[in-house]
């Protein structure tokens, strides 16, 4: 068997059907070459830096179960110092760096104003400050702070070129992984085998989009990525849903020539805190579902839509952890 996207026997590695970033661990045995693997390599890489708050913020690990770190604006409450910079580590701590900014006063004066976390690195800044006859103003930091930090989150990556290559990718390994290397290696999915090399939206059968009947099918958690498939011997064609953290879905046409004689479908369902698959109840069958998506019900290419499916889904996650989420409009 060859490599799922140029055919290729050399240099076969294991592929992901979900990319390890975001925690996938179902793999095809010898799936791609090295090649084909680094080509979507550089889009895996660009949708990991758009979903790095969100991945930090889900705890999900890596396949080294490493939580990547959340770049974060802080402050000090009391303190009028804006927008330290600051991290959110894998563990959910704010870690706060020493900061030295400048900035001119109401009258005219130079002022330099720095934070630091600890007495040592303080007391450098104001002995050198001193030693050039500047005048020091030392605030005592109040004995107990509280940080109030945040990052943003935004699924504006929804519509980029890597995303959609990675949902293509997504929805042929599924088909391997399902129905063996060999199915998928079939002809009738060479218009999916071209995402390894797609070089524009338009040039991908993927569309995003946003269906209220497939997420009110089955109960949605920001942990779940997951694909539906349908190939319909009667119409020829074939379909499948990717879904990934719950709510950001990829209507993705598999094949415009499909010829068995007969219709298939399968569901694969992941979850990447546990990181293993899981079979949740869905009140519709695959053809059903994949029907609802097709029709006029379904927003597609509508990135404000899609943050309306997934909000939901993340804000319930983040009242059960405490985190506070204000929703940010007009952006
Ligand atoms: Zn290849």
């Amino acid at each position: 068997m060859g490599c799922l996207f140029c055919r290729s026997e050399e240099k076969l590695t294991n592929e992901h059907v979900f990319p390890a970033f975001m925690g996938g661990e179902l793999e095809v045995r010898n799936g791609s070459c090295e090649r084909c693997n680094r080509d979507f390599g550089v889009s895996e890489a660009a949708v990991k830096d758009a979903t790095t708050p969100l991945l930090n913020l889900l705890q999900i690990g890596n396949r080294y179960d490493v939580v990547p770190n959340a770049q974060l604006r802080a402050q000090i409450r009391g303190l009028d110092l804006k927008n330290l910079p600051a991290f959110m580590d894998g563990d959910g701590n704010i870690n706060l760096r020493d900061v030295v900014r400048e900035s001119t006063s109401e009258d005219g004066r130079k002022l330099r104003q720095g934070f630091f976390l600890t007495k040592e690195a303080g007391d450098r800044f104001v002995e050198r400050a001193r030693a050039k006859g500047i005048e020091v103003l030392e605030r005592e930091v109040p004995r107990e702070i509280v940080i109030e930090a945040d990052y943003t989150i935004t699924v504006h990556f929804v519509a980029s070129l890597h995303a959609r290559r990675l949902a293509a990718k997504i929805a042929l390994v599924a088909i391997a992984l399902e129905y063996g290397t060999e199915f998928a290696l079939t002809p009738e999915f060479d218009e999916l085998r071209a995402a390894r090399t797609a070089e524009s939206p338009e040039n991908l059968p993927v569309r995003f989009f946003a269906n209220a009947g497939l997420m009110s099918a089955y109960i949605h958690t920001p942990h779940q990525h997951s694909v539906m498939c349908y190939l319909s011997a009667g119409m020829r064609k074939g379909w499948v849903l990717v879904t990934l953290f719950g709510g950001i879905s990829y209507l993705v046409n598999v094949t415009k020539n499909y010829t068995e004689k007969k219709s298939r479908q399968f569901s694969i369902f992941y979850d990447a805190d546990a990181k293993k698959q899981f079979t949740p109840v869905v009140l519709a069958d695959e053809m059903t579902l994949i029907g609802h998506v097709l029709s006029p019900a379904t927003k597609f290419e509508d990135p404000t839509a899609v943050h309306e499916q997934l909000s939901p889904i993340l804000n319930e996650y983040c009242a059960q952890k405490g985190v506070i989420v204000e929703p940010i409009t007009g952006s």
